[in-house]
């Protein structure tokens, strides 16, 4: 497995990391603390580049393969894991354009989500279809030479602010996930009511909004071929968890990094706290657990570039990063004692942004569904 990065891919992770600290890091706090959108950290990712750098060189993207894309996803999100998020939900719409679209429907949204210039929204989840997206009850029936889409969406990241959605409903209520289908919802599309964002417990600067739909799309709005969208889904999910990983390390690494700070300036009766072998192994633990997460990411995302299938590795590192990041977290708060607990310091927000990962684009359960089903295929 060939985990080498070229001299572009080591450039561009350059410039991420440094936009990371310099830009995006200050303004996590008041992102966090203000509940608001973090409009000017992802601007300054489209500036980059960033915004595209899971799209092929063709479509605007930077070229860069799935280990350098994680790698920038790790330092984006240990700097503001929101970001990262918003990020990479505008990732899960591109991936559903460049694997479910047509050629004509790449080359009219991708280049401009690529540049930054416009952001998207993925909406899969619904009220009574979150680990089970083949219960959607949400419905688009021919109409008027297009499509009428009734039903509802809830926790979809970035979809007020963004320029385009990518919606998954049924055409076709009698065909399970087979009767699922994708549409362009640009923005403006009258018939679509927006809620406050949700008030969540972690990444509180990236908004989530539930979806009130009754609106006509065209249709040209349908995403590729009718009835391919759950298959389009799920391959965009594979993808999508590899970045979650990603995503993970970045808060485990920056509580990681704190605490080996912290460890060592805190003074407890004669020594530093370091100097106690219950921190060592605490420190040891969270390292390895980091370490193990990472060279999973690592493996799923070459596997990701390599062809093959990939939902096995996808799933796997998902799953141990996503634990890891909740471990590794709650372990450096409990080193800070009292001062990780109070909001000066960026711990508890760590923890709170970590808890997600166990949630969002499969929960761990999920992720232990498909590893078992392609450990159990693999014997048939
Ligand atoms: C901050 C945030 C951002 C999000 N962003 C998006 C977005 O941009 N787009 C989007 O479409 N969705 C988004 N979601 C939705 C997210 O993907 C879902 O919340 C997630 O998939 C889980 O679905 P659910 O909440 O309906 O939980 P449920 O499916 O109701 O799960 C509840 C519990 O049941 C368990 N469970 C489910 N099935 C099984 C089973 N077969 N065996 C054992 N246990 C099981 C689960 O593991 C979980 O513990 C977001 C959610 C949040 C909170």
């Amino acid at each position: 497995m060939n985990f080498e990065l070229n001299a572009e891919e080591l450039a561009v992770i350059e410039s991420a990391e440094q936009v990371a600290r310099e830009v995006i890091q200050p303004l996590a706090r008041h992102y966090d603390e203000t509940e608001t959108f973090c409009a000017d950290s992802i601007k300054a990712l489209g500036d980059l580049g960033c915004m595209g750098i899971n799209l092929p060189e063709t479509y605007g993207g930077l070229g860069i393969g799935s280990l350098a894309m994680s790698r920038v996803v790790e330092a984006v999100a240990g700097a503001c894991a929101s970001t990262a998020s918003a990020m990479t939900a505008h990732f899960l719409a591109t991936d559903s354009i460049l694997l479910g679209g047509t050629e004509e429907q790449k080359q009219e949204w991708l280049p401009r989500a690529a540049s930054g210039e416009l952001l998207g929204a993925f909406a899969l989840t619904e009220p009574a279809a979150g680990s089970n997206p083949a219960d959607m009850r949400s419905r688009a029936v021919r109409e008027d030479g297009g499509w009428r889409v009734r039903g509802s969406k809830h926790y979809i990241t970035n979809a007020k602010e963004a320029d385009f959605i990518v919606l998954y409903v049924k055409t076709d209520a009698e065909a399970g996930h087979k009767g699922i289908s994708a549409f362009m919802v640009p923005r403006g599309t009258p018939g679509i009511d927006f809620s406050s964002p949700e008030k969540t417990m972690g990444l509180r600067g990236s908004t989530i909004y539930e979806l009130a739909l009754d609106c006509w799309l065209p249709a040209s709005a349908l995403l590729g071929v009718e009835g391919q969208g759950f298959n389009t889904a799920m391959a965009v999910l594979d993808r999508g968890r590899v970045e979650v990983a990603a995503m993970s390390l970045g808060i485990a690494n920056a509580a990681l990094q704190a605490s080996l700070n912290w460890v060592r300036e805190r003074q407890i009766g004669p020594k530093p706290l370091a100097a106690y072998q219950g921190t060592q192994w605490r420190l040891a633990d969270m390292y390895a657990q980091l370490e193990s997460a990472r060279l999973l990411t690592m493996k799923a995302a070459a596997r990701r570039d390599s062809g093959e299938r990939f939902s096995l590795d996808s799933a796997t590192a998902k799953l141990v990063a996503a634990e890891c990041a909740g471990f590794v977290t709650d372990a450096a708060l409990q080193l800070h004692g009292g001062y990780g607990y109070v909001r000066d310091l960026p711990l508890e927000r760590y923890v709170r942004d970590a808890r997600i990962l166990r949630i969002f684009e499969g929960t761990s359960e999920v992720q232990k569904i498909i590893i078992s089903r392609a450990l159990l295929d693999a014997c048939k």
